[in-house]
């Protein structure tokens, strides 16, 4: 480490440090930031944690004054996609960890709509609704308990409540911008501004403003730090239903899609989204990984597809949705899902008799042997997945990622933490047609190629909306085997690159990826010119979805 640099270590250890406010954290190879699912993360030279928003503007000027880049984080598991990019930073660079602004500011109980900090996670915003008796869901994710809901809707993540769109749900924000000139004051809307009651209610109540709309800038970016958003919390449903359709014939995939998207089309608002899942992805929930001691061949072959297949009587195609509403309603669309499902295969429903009475059944003291235990487990994860789609966090998703992670196996008394337990995972999230044709193609186009690449294509579609479908495609693999992560992470440029030639385009993308696809055009052009007036020190997360141009 130079002198300069160690000059800088000192002056930022007695600047955050001399007021209780504050941790400075003077340590680089902490493995809460440095360890990510495909080992990526910067050399940083230490973290700065405030304890009060304020401390964010104190951190800018700071690092306008002393020459340092300020990479924020609000929970820092971005598992798949990065925390903290990595773009030849010029400057020495420090961890702006928000995780301890924790403020929950109620805004209207009855209205659903309330202000969170950025260390908000969505395990402490269930508690805050619990015990304040609010009627509402948290905007959970796969990413669980430990997740921030701030920096979620930052990541514009999504989940599958009502309110699938996280960003969407986010109806106001304040922000600080790292212009040396602005950096000290807190960001609001020219609505907030303009409101002499002193209650800010409007803003938070009216996601779009007045005069330019300008928080989209600060999501996905690195053009200013969140401080605090308002979110629209959907209300707890009086009644509700999962719906689970088990599709045995691979013929009827286009059926499929075909009955989700007239689902969609006949009842958003009532349905949250709907879940298309492959069998791969289903036998990765349900069994332990044959190949997992395997350095080559790792991904199941169409024999074992079979056979795990058969052994759990898993479908080809799962379709797994909600319908939230008063009783009657929930029957009434229940009864069409029936009749609009009957050609693809068997209907099930969390509310239905099937299901609970084999709870019942497997409750009883004497079905504890192991066979039965097998269906208890599962039954307990489709518990949980209905957990999830009552705004009620859990852990369900992540062991997906532990799937090539021999050292570490997933279990249910500890908080998972992907990255901690090195597991090596990365998201392709691509946007697609809602079309059957053109969804066939994907699969087809995504398994050729992931076998190509020796790894398991597990096949997730999330249907927000009836015309553009989500899929989430994990490349998980084996982190501790070098050449199978260069092989990830080459699978993965194959995916985004051959995919955008077919018309399937990313809505996020791992760090690594972020800057390859900043070009010398004119949407990234606009970007720049705005980086460059917000900041023109390039101080706040260089590479984050941007590259400057040369
Ligand atoms: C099995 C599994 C399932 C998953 N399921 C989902 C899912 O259902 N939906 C989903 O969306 N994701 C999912 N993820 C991906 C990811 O884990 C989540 O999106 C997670 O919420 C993002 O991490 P974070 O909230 O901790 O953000 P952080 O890591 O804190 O931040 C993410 C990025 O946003 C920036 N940022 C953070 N806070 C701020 C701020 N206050 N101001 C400005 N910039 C900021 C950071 O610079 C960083 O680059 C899943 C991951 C796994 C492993």
């Amino acid at each position: 480490m130079g002198e300069q640099q160690q000059d800088l270590i000192h002056k930022l250890c007695k600047a955050f440090t001399s007021q209780n406010q504050c941790e400075w954290i003077n340590q680089s190879d902490d493995p809460n930031y440095t360890q990510t699912t495909f080992a990526n993360a910067p050399n940083f030279i230490g973290i700065i944690r405030p304890k009060k928003r304020e401390f964010i503007a104190k951190a800018l000027t700071f690092a306008n004054q002393n020459n340092f880049h300020i990479l924020p984080v609000s929970s820092n598991k971005n598992w798949g996609y990065g925390c903290l990019a990595k773009n030849a930073p010029t400057l020495p660079m420090v961890v702006l960890d928000l995780s301890n602004l924790k403020g929950i500011y109620p805004t209207d109980k009855e209205l659903g709509l309330i202000t969170l900090e950025p260390g908000v996670t969505q395990e402490e915003l269930r508690t805050y609704l619990d015990d304040n008796q609010w009627d509402c869901m948290v905007p959970v994710t796969g990413a669980g308990p430990t997740a921030s809901v701030v920096s979620n809707a930052v990541e514009r993540g999504y989940g599958i409540t009502p309110h699938t769109d996280h960003f969407s749900a986010c109806t106001a924000m304040k922000v600080f911008v790292p212009a040396p000139d602005m950096c000290n004051e807190e960001l609001s809307s020219a609505v907030s501004e303009l409101d002499n009651s002193g209650i800010d209610f409007i803003d938070k109540s009216f996601k779009w403003g007045m005069g330019p709309f300008i928080d989209g800038l600060f999501t996905q970016s690195n053009l200013g730090i969140v401080s605090e958003m308002t979110f629209r919390l959907a209300k707890n449903p009086s009644h509700f239903s999962a719906f689970y359709i088990q599709i045995f014939d691979p013929s009827k995939f286009e059926d499929s899609v075909l009955f989700i998207r007239k689902i969609l089309q006949t009842y958003a608002g009532s349905i949250g989204s709907i879940n298309l899942m492959d069998r791969a992805r289903l036998l990765s929930m349900t069994v332990d990984n044959p190949n997992i001691d395997k350095d080559e061949n790792v991904f199941l072959s169409n024999e074992q597809l079979l056979r795990l297949a058969n052994e759990n009587q898993t479908p080809e195609w799962l379709i797994v949705g909600s319908i939230y509403g008063e009783k009657a309603f929930v029957s009434a669309i229940k009864n069409h899902i029936n009749k609009a499902s009957k050609h693809l295969g068997k209907t099930l429903y969390s509310d239905g008799f099937v299901l609970k009475a084999a709870k019942f059944v497997l409750n009883l003291p004497f079905t504890h042997f192991p066979l039965m235990n097998a269906v208890r487990a599962k039954l307990h994860k489709l518990d949980q997945g209905v957990d999830i789609m009552l705004g009620r966090p859990n852990q369900v998703a992540l062991p997906l990622a532990y799937w090539r992670n021999r050292a570490s196996q997933p279990s249910n008394e500890n908080k998972l933490h992907p990255a901690h337990d090195k597991c090596g995972l990365l998201w392709y999230a691509p946007l697609i047609r809602m079309n059957p044709e053109v969804l066939t193609e994907f699969v087809l186009f995504v398994r050729l190629t992931m076998r190509k690449f020796d790894f398991d294509p597990f096949i997730t579609f999330t249907n927000l909306r009836h015309d553009c479908i989500d899929s989430t495609v994990p490349i998980v693999f084996n982190l501790a085997n070098e050449k199978e992560t260069q092989r990830a992470k080459q699978c993965l440029s194959a995916l985004i690159e051959q995919g955008r030639d077919k018309g399937f385009v990313p809505y996020r993308l791992p760090t690594e990826e972020q800057h390859k696809l900043s070009k010398n055009t004119p949407y990234w052009k606009c970007v720049n010119k705005i980086k460059q007036s917000l900041d023109p020190n390039g101080i706040l997360s260089p590479g984050r979805y941007h590259e400057r141009l040369k």
